[in-house]
């Protein structure tokens, strides 16, 4: 009872406090983004990103002029990863966070129609002395079959010289079906089988039959820095699907 008469003597108070005075504006609603991840500013922001990637396509460069001699004759060629890989999607994992949102897949069609992506530093220079070398350059991406197009504008914007822009037919993403047909040459009827040097990725099933499982492995990692060369991506990969401490 208290409480009812108390309530009606601070409505009244209000009610004349609202024809007495002009009410000050309302107070601008609080930013609904959240801050970004560690992870993500050291991509965005660091030199020890930027050092990485051109460190890991040195590498790639360097393997790549040894065997491109050898080669002569034979159709060649690498096989690179999109996504932080040769394509920087950061900006997009800023506009999830000023939304304080995940990825959906509305908004990251949206995203892949904008054809905004920049280049991996590094990347563009490596696809272009491939080509001066002699190779052809194919990029194999779970982007999906639908976004293929924008994929291809996007990679021609920041100067990526692909031969091939193999995306994620419907089904399972396992990459190694469309390794094996650039392999054998039934992935284009534009493309010969390829001699694949080397693949590029930023996740490690972006290299054949390789898994999360092949960490424990070390025969099955032999290959980095000699025909696999992989590049950090400390915001997603498939290695978040391991909550192991
Ligand atoms: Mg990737």
């Amino acid at each position: 009872m208290q409480r009812r008469w108390m309530a009606a003597v601070l409505g009244l108070v209000a009610m004349a406090g609202c024809s007495s005075a002009p009410q000050p504006s309302p107070a601008p609603a609080p930013a609904v983004g959240r801050p970004l991840s560690g992870a993500l500013r050291w991509m965005r922001r660091s030199a020890e990103y930027r050092a990485l990637t051109r460190e890991t396509y040195a590498a790639a460069t360097a393997r790549v002029e040894q065997l491109a001699p050898a080669m002569s004759g034979a159709a060649w060629g690498v096989i690179l990863d999109a996504d932080e890989t040769v394509l920087d999607n950061s900006m997009y994992e800023v506009r999830r966070a000023a939304v304080d949102s995940a990825y959906t897949e509305a908004s990251w069609s949206a995203w892949v129609r904008d054809t905004a992506a920049g280049a991996v530093p590094g990347a563009v220079a490596f696809t272009q002395r491939v080509h001066a070398l002699g190779g052809r350059v194919v990029i194999v991406t779970n982007r999906a079959d639908s976004l293929c197009a924008p994929t291809r504008l996007n990679l021609r914007k920041v100067g990526v010289m692909a031969d091939l822009v193999l995306c994620q037919p419907p089904g399972p993403g396992d990459k190694n079906p469309r390794f094996e047909a650039v392999e054998r040459g039934t992935a284009s009827p534009t493309l010969p089988a390829l001699d694949v040097v080397a693949w590029v990725g930023d996740n490690i099933q972006d290299f054949p039959r390789l898994t999360q499982a092949s960490r424990a492995d070390s025969s099955a990692l032999a290959l980095f820095g000699r025909r696999y060369f992989v590049l950090p991506n400390p915001v997603y990969g498939s290695w978040e699907s391991d909550s192991t401490p």
